[in-house]
């Protein structure tokens, strides 16, 4: 079967696109054939037709050029990849078919489109390199294509997912055939993209990357080629360039260095605890909103939206840093009319990382560079109310500020107040800056009045009062007569157009005007092009600089969100010590604080320490005298908000390390070096793995990588499995956590008998959520109390869900007959040492049979032989008759 040549054009084009989607521009539609029309019109929700009807039917689906933008975000936003293919010549200069090229590829990861972005979020392209003799050292490196921000590190294998949890990139490469060495837990959480294996390899990484920088060695970026370490890591910066160039197809001007990424300097959080802390996004629908950055985002602007989302990546370990961080916070918080004002500047501020990479990659327009001149504008402001300040951070900031007064001034004085998106539309440059555009401008105005002074001379010439001057592409300047008008149209006039309702003339006089007022238009537009490309590359020259105040105003903007946000609710600045302490005074969910009802979220305050398993137990007592248990044990009902408890503590060291002030009172926090939640595990069944099963392979990691001064959140651990097995495992938990690594430690639990552990091991106590029954009715106070609960309420909780009041009674009568059988205890116990193993449960276990306490009782010693059989011989009847 032979193709049209159009169909030629486009299969070589879809060679090009690879597994991209690829839309074909055809006139004023963007049009997808075969597989591309189907999955486009799934995806996309348009309608799929079939081109060649008859024998060899080809799918095909189309959507309006105009919609592109909408239509790409769609595409991306399903993790796929399409490859634009537009015509690049004119229609009416083509001979035969018009040429058309993929002039980009836009891919999840890549895409620098303001129109595809979200302005408060990076959006991160990472690549893998997984190491081909098998060692656990992988390379992974991310960039920003956007901002071109661009790191790169070694890690261990086991880190993996952490990381790349963390860095949340939308699409992250890897070689081919090595994806299933991707950690399972990170789930479809980006698009993947398999690359070569070449694409991968070190030496070419290395030369690849010093071409882009134009460096001879990577060691002024801090790498060093020659170890194994650094040479995984570039592997992956490499794979992420190479990328880029494929599929940008533009200038990688912006993407200006590569910085080495090192772990260790920031409180580590593996993937789990990232999500169930819910820092950057809840667990419910994955949104921003209600998650931890949510609720303290009080930027302006959004370059300090990324960076506060990139500080809670990566909070910090050292005192110094974190109180500088708090300092300049204080100051803000104590200082309202600075507050205000710098906020208020800030305001003014654009988003000059977004604006420098498209000025660098010559994507900019005259609003750009306005917006530049705007920011610029509003540093001289900023630099004088942060002059003389005490804290040092924000002395330093308003250092960072450089005025760049030379560029703003020229970009001020060329630039109208209101700019055009884009350099074709003209107007843009004010009249003043360029003697010679203001000429060709009064030149083309001249040539524009003359024309209107000839229409109405025309028109009390011939008579024809209806006579317009008109213009087309076609025939330039025309005299436009109505048919009514006919019989007077004058002798020299040449006609040149028949319309329906009128004629179209043109005159000598009117062609020779013509010429000048087109080519004073012509001359005017390319002295404007000219002008604008000079002061993109005025800009573009100080790129550095201009990056570097963004970074600054991105800080600065930061810390007064955290002020604001302080100040809005009343947190306290935090004392933040070295030694693995907590006591938080009326602490607050940050969350829970600002979405219950005003004022009826009740703080509750935490107060442990870190043991040293070996140290001497002199030591102990004297940090228990002040700091109380390295393990709180906290009991209560269901939704009691044991969980919320746990996780506030948990939230509030991390924000207290990421620089903010914290919702409590008083807070004492020691610094963390690490924080592990093990919260809910209703979350995981949906990635396919047994809710057990990945509860004790957090757990593992929990216990085999957390030290002394790491902070562990654990939520009715156990729950997955057996009631004998889950108490089991948690006791033997809780032991280890104290004998072995003593670290700050609070564990949710529904299981009453772990209280025991208080009574056993020094570094345990009980706390509980104070209850309130009122007419048989349970009123939960929310309220952490010394002591463990008595009681666990779950039936009252079934009634307050809406189960069945003659469930709920019954439940009632066999849980006091259970009780009472119980000899007394105030819960069914069970010690884990003394549980035979491999006891079947039923329903009711564990409740002993009172038998059993006759038999421990029996006085062997003194029992004949004939005694003891007798009575084996009862009790077999006796069990018989029950
Ligand atoms: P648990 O872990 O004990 O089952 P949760 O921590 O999930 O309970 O809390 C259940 C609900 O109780 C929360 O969603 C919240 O609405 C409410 N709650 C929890 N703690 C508090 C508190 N300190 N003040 C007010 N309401 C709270």
């Amino acid at each position: 079967m032979s193709l049209s040549p159009m169909m030629q054009q486009y299969h070589q084009a879809k060679e090009a696109a690879g597994d991209a989607l690829l839309l074909f521009r055809m006139g004023d539609f963007y049009e997808l054939f075969y597989d591309d029309a189907k999955a486009a019109g799934e995806l996309l929700g348009i309608t799929v037709t079939s081109r060649d009807k008859g024998d060899n039917p080809v799918a095909m689906a189309g959507f309006p050029h105009h919609q592109l933008e909408a239509y790409l975000a769609k595409i991306i936003r399903a993790g796929r990849r399409a490859a634009v293919c537009d015509q690049v010549e004119e229609a009416s200069q083509a001979k035969g078919l018009v040429r058309r090229e993929v002039t980009r590829i836009v891919t999840p990861g890549t895409v620098t489109d303001d129109a595809l972005l979200d302005p408060v979020a990076s959006n991160f392209l990472a690549a893998v390199a997984f190491d081909a003799k098998g060692t656990d050292r992988v390379g992974i490196a991310w960039v920003d294509a956007s901002t071109g921000r661009f790191w790169a590190a070694a890690i261990d294998e086991r880190r993996l997912g952490d990381e790349l949890t963390r860095v949340e990139a939308s699409e992250c490469l890897v070689a081919q055939g090595s994806q299933g060495r991707l950690p399972r837990e990170l789930g479809d959480s980006f698009a993947l993209t398999q690359r070569p294996a070449w694409a991968f390899g070190a030496d070419a990484a290395v030369k690849s990357l010093c071409d882009h920088f134009g460096a001879k060695t990577l060691e002024g970026f801090g790498f060093d080629t020659e170890s194994p370490e650094d040479r995984a890591a570039l592997s992956a910066a490499g794979a992420v360039l190479d990328y880029l160039v494929e599929t940008q197809r533009a200038s990688l001007a912006h993407v200006e260095r590569l910085q080495p990424y090192r772990l260790g300097s920031s409180l580590a959080i593996d993937a789990a605890t990232w999500r169930s802390l819910e820092v950057t996004q809840t667990m419910r629908d994955g949104g921003r909103r209600g998650s931890l950055l949510g609720v303290i985002d009080r930027t302006v602007t959004s370059m300090g939206a990324r960076q506060l989302a990139e500080w809670l990546r990566r909070p910090l370990t050292a005192v110094d840093a974190i109180r500088s961080r708090h300092e300049a916070v204080a100051e803000l918080v104590g200082d309202a009319p600075l507050a205000t004002a710098v906020r208020e500047a800030l305001g003014g501020v654009y988003d000059v990382e977004r604006l420098v990479a498209r000025i660098t990659t010559g994507r900019a327009s005259p609003r750009d560079l306005s917006q530049v001149a705007r920011t610029l504008g509003a540093l001289p402001k900023l630099k004088a109310k942060l002059a003389g300040r005490v804290s040092e951070r924000l002395g330093r900031i308003e250092g960072r500020l450089d005025l760049c007064a030379e560029v703003r001034e020229r970009l001020e004085a060329a630039l109208e107040d209101d700019c055009p998106l884009s350099s074709r539309e003209g107007g843009f440059i004010r009249t003043g800056y360029s003697p010679e555009l203001d000429e060709c401008r009064t030149l083309m105005a001249g040539g524009k009045q003359w024309m209107a002074q000839y229409q109405a001379d025309e028109v009390e010439r011939s008579g024809i009062p209806s006579m317009k001057i008109g213009f087309n592409k076609v025939f330039g300047y025309y005299l436009e007569i109505t048919h009514a008008h006919r019989d007077k149209v004058p002798q020299h006039y040449i006609r040149k157009q028949t319309l329906k309702n009128a004629e179209r003339y043109i005159t000598p006089e009117l062609k020779e005007h013509e010429e000048k007022v087109l080519s004073a238009e012509d001359r005017v537009r390319d002295l404007e092009i000219g002008h604008f490309i000079e002061l993109r590359e005025l800009a573009a020259s100080v790129s550095r600089r201009l990056l570097a105040t963004a970074d600054a105003l991105a800080e600065l903007d930061v810390l007064a969100g955290l002020a604001e946000l302080a100040r809005a609710r009343n947190y306290c600045r935090p004392e933040v010590v070295d030694d693995p302490v907590l006591d938080i005074v009326e602490g607050r969910h940050p969350v829970l604080d600002l979405t219950e009802p005003d004022g009826t979220f009740v703080p509750n305050s935490t107060s442990c320490a870190a043991t040293a398993g070996s140290e001497p137990a002199g030591d102990q007592a004297k940090s228990d005298e002040h700091f109380g248990p390295a393990i709180l044990l906290i009991t209560g009902p269901n939704m009691a908000g044991k969980s919320t408890y746990i996780r506030q503590t948990a939230l509030l060291t991390l924000m207290a390390q990421v620089g903010s002030f914290v919702p409590a009172k008083r807070a004492v926090i020691g610094v963390a070096d690490r924080v592990f939640a093990r919260v809910g595990a209703s979350d995981e069944l949906s990635r396919g793995q047994s809710t057990f099963m990945v509860e004790m392979t957090e757990t593992a990691r929990i216990l085999n990588t957390a030290t002394r001064r790491s902070l562990v959140i654990l939520d009715e651990i156990g729950r997955g499995t057996s009631t004998y097995d889950g108490l089991s495992l948690a006791w033997a938990i809780v032991e280890h956590l104290h004998n072995s690594i003593g670290c700050r430690t609070l564990f949710a639990t529904h299981y009453h008998e772990l209280t025991e552990l208080a009574d056993r091991l020094g570094g345990v106590a009980n706390r509980n959520v104070a209850v309130r029954e009122h007419d048989g009715r349970v009123v939960f106070l929310h309220q952490i109390v010394d002591g463990s609960a008595d009681k666990s309420y779950g039936i009252h909780v079934a009634e307050l869900a809406g189960v069945p009041r003659s469930v709920n009674r019954r439940a009632t009568e066999i849980l006091a007959t259970l009780e009472t059988s119980d000899s007394g205890r105030a819960a069914p116990v069970a010690k884990p040492s003394k549980k035979p193993s491999g006891l079947q449960m039923t329903l009711f276990e564990p409740v002993e049979h009172p038998m059993l306490d006759e038999i421990r009782r029996a006085d062997l010693e003194n029992l004949t032989p004939m005694e003891a059989l007798r009575l084996v011989a009862e009790w077999r009847e006796r069990l018989r008759d029950e």
